[in-house]
């Protein structure tokens, strides 16, 4: 990659510390993050921008705090490793991080709303803190480079920048979950947050669920539609994709084969597993959302469901120290340490105790060897955005037995469909799943496990940053593609100068949403007299034809336009008007059999989809959904082509996707082959074709090279330019009248 990247954390990935000399040292944290950012930060030029937490920075000896010498040390020592290092102070620490990151947004966004506190104070300094981070970003952004901001601690952090650098290459990626829009929208500035997410050009989610909750909330929130997970804001799109965190596989697999590693393993098993019994491992952050006492109450149902087992296997519970300064986390703790003491107390023999617990961080090298000492994995999260722990288990157990229990709540549950899948709310499956994977085959272990570490070696966290970045590139790519095709004041000009010196002129245009704004009752787009006007000057000028081309039904067309000098062609393609005898022809011989077959599978869909209704052409059936609750829609418009595909192809029929439609009609009709009695007249020296939905598109496809092909919007499109709305694709029309030389 030449260009350079910036990648923006809350965390820098490197960890300060004072070595034996008591001299400052800084090594590269082992986090999922700093591991799959870590090459590609190693790459010439490249630089992170976090927070240097002088709090996690471990005290020289004889010293309170750290002096304003060592926090110059450290921070020299950070940017040594092109680390730029924000400083925060103490009050700004707790109310940004402790604060609104961990004590509103993570339980918010963890379906925890019960504990999430919505403070004022805390928000502010949240939004301040983002703009610290936006002022370090601006004093070393260059033109050309990429920022890459991650999770929920910088949110705001996107449109930020975006203001200051209109042009800037921005990609944002959640690590956690996104809720759901009934969760989210308890935020008191839940359109803060989605506007500032949506200043960058490409925002990542872990799973695809997380991908529709955001676009909903931006839909419910902030009104706006996504098309495919694109949303058009001014002249730049934002999108929305999914790119799931992988791990760097080889590292836990190439772990576990040494020597020293392999006797570790040994060790650890004489130590955990009495008269030959088996280890169970829950490894994780002490965090609410893992569902740590659910699990333990669940580890006690099954030794009392299945007494046969007291003994015979051992829980080895490892709690990572985690957010200590927040409230709601001390009482986890507490309630921990009771289960833990209860379960012990009331189930352990002389030889056994159930549970083995320790609450500290454990070095990568032990947690390789915990991971596949262990004959089972209990990952039981009540929710979580992803989860490495479950993935680092299956690669430890690269190619053996072992078996994973995981929760559905876990981001990663999609991708290691091949595990043990609970519910972590329900004790009794979690129960059986323990006995089942304590039972279960060697063989069949290997089975699952093999699937799952497949995939799992092939989409690593560097893939996984890799394709964030090339999809990042693609965005980029398509949005000059839009900037480049939009018609401004020169070229309106230049298009009006070539319609005066043309000697004849033809323009092909779509009517609703080209000519007209769509509206919830298609019936009511009857064209107003401005637009009668217009067309009807249009079409007064020497040597030019008008011809609007539209899917409406004849009768409408005939009505509204059927007074003016014009050509129309309706259905799309299957009646032409002959504007002399007043007429309509049809283009080609055409049979409409085929609607008793299509007819009751559309009206079925009518009935199960409020709000829809059917809309029968002479040639041609129609589903209407522009009414309808979306997500309702989405799922039926799936469902719908799914019922015809398997007879549209038999029919000689095509699918066509509108706007809000979806229409069933003859697949040789389409207005592009429509277009081409225009099209193939050679004389023309002025073509302009002008329409916003996909319908057009054929006619942008057919129409020759020396057309003006002009989109209505912004969407995808082989036309060559493009206008904002229909507002302007008027005005673009209006000057062609206007700036015809005067008669005297
Ligand atoms: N981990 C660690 N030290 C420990 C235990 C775990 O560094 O003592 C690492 C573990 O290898 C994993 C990460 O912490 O990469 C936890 O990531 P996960 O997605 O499972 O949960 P999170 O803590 O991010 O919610």
């Amino acid at each position: 990659m030449d260009q350079r990247l910036i990648i923006v954390s809350n965390r820098l990935p490197y960890k300060v510390y004072i070595d034996d000399q008591g001299k400052l040292k800084a090594e590269r944290s082992a986090g999922g993050l700093a591991s799959a950012l870590g090459p590609l930060h190693d790459q010439d030029a490249s630089l992170w921008v976090g927070w240097n937490d002088h709090s996690a920075i471990p005290l020289l000896p004889n010293h309170k705090r750290h002096d304003a010498k060592t926090i110059h040390e450290a921070n020299d020592l950070l940017r040594s490793h092109r680390c730029i290092p924000i400083e925060l102070t103490t009050r700004e620490a707790k109310g940004y991080y402790d604060g609104f990151s961990n004590s509103t947004i993570w339980p918010l966004f963890h379906d925890f709303p019960h504990f999430a506190h919505f403070e004022e104070d805390t928000w502010k300094t949240y939004v301040a803190v983002n703009r610290h981070f936006c002022d370090a970003i601006a004093d070393i952004y260059q033109p050309g480079d990429i920022i890459w901001i991650q999770d929920y601690h910088l949110m705001l952090l996107p449109d930020m920048l975006r203001c200051l650098f209109p042009s800037a290459t921005i990609g944002f990626f959640l690590h956690i979950p996104f809720p759901d829009y009934e969760e989210f929208r308890k935020l008191p500035w839940r359109s803060e947050i989605l506007s500032g997410l949506l200043g960058a050009d490409l925002i990542g989610f872990h799973t695809y669920d997380y991908v529709r909750h955001f676009l909903t909330s931006c839909h419910r929130v902030l009104g706006r539609e996504d098309h495919f997970g694109s949303f058009l804001i001014n002249d730049r799109t934002s999108q929305a994709d999914v790119f799931p965190l992988g791990i760097d596989y080889q590292r836990f697999a190439r772990q576990v084969r040494s020597t020293s590693a392999k006797k570790m393993i040994r060790t650890f098993r004489r130590e955990h597993s009495s008269l030959k019994g088996k280890v169970m491992l829950s490894v994780e952050r002490l965090d609410y959302s893992k569902g740590i006492p659910d699990r333990l109450l669940a580890f006690e149902a099954f030794l009392k469901a299945y007494p046969e087992w007291i003994e015979k296997v051992t829980l080895v519970l490892i709690t990572v120290p985690s957010r200590e300064n927040v409230t709601s986390y001390h009482a986890l703790k507490r309630s921990i340490d009771e289960l833990v003491g209860r379960i012990n107390g009331e189930l352990s023999t002389v030889d056994w105790q159930p549970i083995d617990y320790y609450y500290r961080s454990i070095p990568f090298e032990s947690l390789c060897t915990i991971y596949r000492a262990s004959d089972v994995m209990l990952v039981t999260p009540l929710r979580d955005g992803m989860n490495l722990v479950s993935k680092e288990y299956l690669a430890a157990h690269d190619g053996t037995s072992g078996v994973l229990i995981l929760s559905e709540m876990a981001g990663s549950v999609h991708e290691l469909s091949d595990a043990l899948i609970v519910n972590p709310f329900d004790q009794h499956a979690i129960v059986e799943a323990i006995h089942k994977a304590l039972t279960m085959p060697k063989d069949e272990q290997i089975r699952r496990n093999e699937t799952m570490q497949k995939r799992l070696k092939r989409y690593t966290s560097d893939k996984w940053a890799h394709q964030f970045l090339h999809a990042l590139s693609q965005v980029k790519e398509s949005q000059q593609h839009l900037g480049t095709a939009r018609i401004d004041a020169a070229k309106q000009t230049s298009i009006a100068q070539a319609f005066r010196n043309a000697h004849r002129k033809v323009l092909l245009l779509d009517y609703d949403g080209t000519l007209m704004p769509f509206s919830k009752d298609p019936r009511s787009v009857v064209p107003d007299k401005k637009l009668i006007t217009l067309l009807k000057r249009l079409s007064e000028q020497n040597d030019t034809t008008v011809v609007i081309l539209s899917g409406r039904d004849k009768q409408t067309l005939g009505t509204w336009l059927g007074d003016l000098s014009i050509d129309m062609v309706a259905e799309h393609g299957v009646w032409f008007w002959d504007k002399i005898k007043h007429v309509w022809i049809l283009g080609e011989p055409m049979d409409a059999s085929w609607k008793k077959r299509i007819r009751p599978i559309v009206e079925d869909y009518v009935d199960r989809t409020p709000g829809s209704s059917m809309e029968e052409k002479d040639y041609s059936l129609v589903w209407h959904y522009r009414t309808c609750i979306r997500d309702l829609a989405d799922r039926r418009v799936c469902e719908l082509k799914n019922d015809l595909s398997s007879v549209v192809d038999d029919l000689g029929l095509t699918i066509m996707d509108g706007n809000k439609v979806i229409e069933i009609k003859p697949a040789s009709i389409e207005k592009g082959a429509a277009a081409h009695r225009w099209f193939r007249d050679k004389s023309y020296d002025f073509i302009l074709v002008a329409g916003d939905d996909v319908t057009d598109e054929s006619m942008f496809h057919a129409a020759p090279d020396n057309a003006l092909t002009i989109k209505v919007g912004n969407h995808a499109t082989y036309a060559h330019l493009s206008v904002e709305n229909v507002e302007h694709m008027r005005k673009l029309l209006s000057s062609l009248v206007n700036d015809t030389t005067p008669s005297n």
